[in-house]
């Protein structure tokens, strides 16, 4: 069962293009230098509209998270990933991804953990960022 997959929007296709050289980029604004996640027309700092893509390091330390374990209501295409762990994670560039962490037992990931950005393909023009421990 295929699963749902991002929209490519105008102001998405720069990121997704990205993932499918395998690069993970942010936006950083010209003028205050910030990064931001996720992507939006003005910088949220500054509310500057010079903002540029950068590639991330892909390097990053889990915030927190949590494992799934059921899939209830409208979403059966996830049912052969249980269980899978959704995080929070913290890029080295300074903001907050929402992300899986795969690679590992949903037991073994913990708070704090370096991990790694990896990218899977889903489609002809979608490769999703996903993470493993960076060890
Ligand atoms: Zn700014």
């Amino acid at each position: 069962m295929a699963k749902p997959l991002p929209e490519i929007t105008s102001l998405t296709r720069p990121l997704w293009e990205g993932a499918k050289r395998g690069e993970l980029l942010l936006q950083r604004c010209r003028r205050c230098g910030k990064h931001q996640w996720y992507p939006r027309p003005s910088c949220h700092k500054c509310g500057s509209l010079d903002l540029e893509w950068v590639k991330s390091s892909g390097m990053g330390t889990v915030y927190s998270f949590t494992v799934i374990r059921r899939v209830v209501g409208n979403a059966p295409e996830f049912s052969s990933d249980i269980p899978f762990v959704v995080a929070e994670i913290d890029l080295d560039e300074g903001v907050r991804v929402y992300s899986n962490v795969v690679g590992v037992k949903p037991e073994e990931v913990s708070v704090g953990m370096r991990v790694r950005v990896f990218f899977e393909e889903a489609g002809p023009e979608i490769s999703l960022f996903k993470f493993r421990p960076a060890t």
